[in-house]
């Protein structure tokens, strides 16, 4: 689950981590007001669940207060990265002296988290990565320990040569790995960490994913969720209990269990298309996962072409198959569809899909190769 900048500042501010105020607006006149109220120079921020937002316009500096309304007015409502910016950030400006890079992230590999600093910060790290990867230091913390303050400190010190300034940073980063722990994160990022003219270290920009398995037991997390933020075809299939991720292809794909939706995925890039996406309608699926899954695919215009793939073991594949006609009962599809089942009940399936109209192969690569040629327009 992404969660906005201003939240993550919010878990880090408890955490005692300096970062200058600031508060949310929606409207022009509420940003005027909170500019009014801070008092000098401020920033206007887009709070939208995408990175870059300096560079696409939506972190703005204003002077004064009636600039903050009008820079607001700008900011609010401009599309980044497809998303539509519902609130800005208006938060006191920082005299910036230099930008570093501050971030932890869970590695699979070692199965820890894993710090990744660096002093060439406020730009993208995959940037400092690829292109000066020296400019980078990378620690694991042991889990048993936490971080140590000598580790802190030897980070601090590949930021800053100044020894106070290292401190500052070091003291960050324990509060930094403590918030990602106790919030269940898998990415907690401080993009620039700054120091100011006047010699403080700040926290300017702040991000956090929190994983979505550590949600239950975290419900003060979890309650900070904005669906208005989030894709609505992720949304519809969270709330229908299906696991969807969103592509860019045309081909969509609708299969039973996560090792499927791979092999499906791979045969489609394999056969020369694109999947629109990865859903998984899981083990035992009843007819209204299909109509879900259905209906999320179809709302998807990039998508030519909809492959059923279902390989029926504890799924009955006749479930599968009620699911398809009641679901196209309702809605007619506009897009080709190719049906690939085999497994638990198939006879029973193919007689009710045959009954209502629908053809289905029981071959993979035939269905796979039939369903990239028709999402690019070609012949059955
Ligand atoms: P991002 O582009 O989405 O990562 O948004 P950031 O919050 O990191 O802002 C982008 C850039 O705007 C930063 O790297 C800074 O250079 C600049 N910026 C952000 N806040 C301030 C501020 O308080 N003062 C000044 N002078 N620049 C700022
Ligand atoms: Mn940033």
């Amino acid at each position: 689950m992404n969660i906005h900048e201003y939240q993550a500042k919010e878990i880090l501010r408890r955490e005692g981590v300096p970062i200058p105020p600031g508060e949310i607006a929606t409207t022009p006149a509420q940003a005027e007001q909170i500019a009014r109220r801070l008092g000098g120079v401020v920033v206007v921020k887009a709070q939208v669940h995408a990175g870059g937002r300096g560079k696409a316009g939506g972190v703005k500096l204003a002077k004064t207060a009636a600039e903050a309304g009008e820079v607001a007015s700008r900011i609010l409502g401009m599309q980044i990265k497809g998303l539509i910016v519902e609130k800005v950030l208006v938060t006191e400006a920082a005299d910036i002296a230099s930008e570093a890079y501050v971030g932890v992230i869970i590695d699979r590999a070692s199965k820890r988290a894993v710090f990744m600093v660096s002093p060439d910060g406020g730009i993208d790290i995959e940037e400092v990565a690829a292109k000066s990867p020296d400019r980078i230091m990378r620690l694991p913390v042991d889990p048993r320990y936490g971080l140590l303050p000598f580790e802190a400190m030897r980070m601090g010190f590949f930021l800053y040569r100044d020894v106070a300034n290292a401190r500052a940073a070091a003291r960050i980063m324990q509060q930094l790995y403590h918030a990602f722990i106790h919030s269940g994160a898998s990415l907690a990022e401080i993009n620039p960490l700054v120091t100011t003219q006047s010699g403080d270290v700040l926290a300017l920009d702040a991000k956090m994913v929190i994983d979505d398995n550590e949600l239950d037991r975290r419900p003060d997390i979890a309650a900070l969720r904005d669906e208005s933020a989030e894709d609505t075809s992720e949304l519809h299939a969270r709330r229908a209990n299906l696991t969807f991720i969103k592509l860019d292809g045309d081909v969509g794909c609708i299969v039973n269990g996560a090792g499927l939706a791979m092999a499906t995925m791979d045969l489609v890039k394999y056969y020369g298309g694109e999947p629109a996406n990865f859903l998984d309608i899981g083990g035992s699926s009843s007819p209204e996962k299909v109509v879900n899954a259905l209906r999320i695919i179809t709302a998807d215009a990039g998508v030519k072409a909809i492959l059923f793939n279902i390989f029926g073991g504890i799924t009955r594949t006749d479930d599968v198959a009620n699911g398809i006609v009641t679901a196209t009962r309702h809605n007619p599809l506009t897009v080709p569809l190719v049906i690939r089942l085999t497994g638990t009940n198939e006879e029973i399936a193919l007689a009710i899909l045959a009954e209502n109209g629908f053809s289905a192969t029981r071959d993979m690569d035939d269905a796979v190769q039939r369903v990239v040629a028709l999402a690019k327009g070609g012949a059955k």
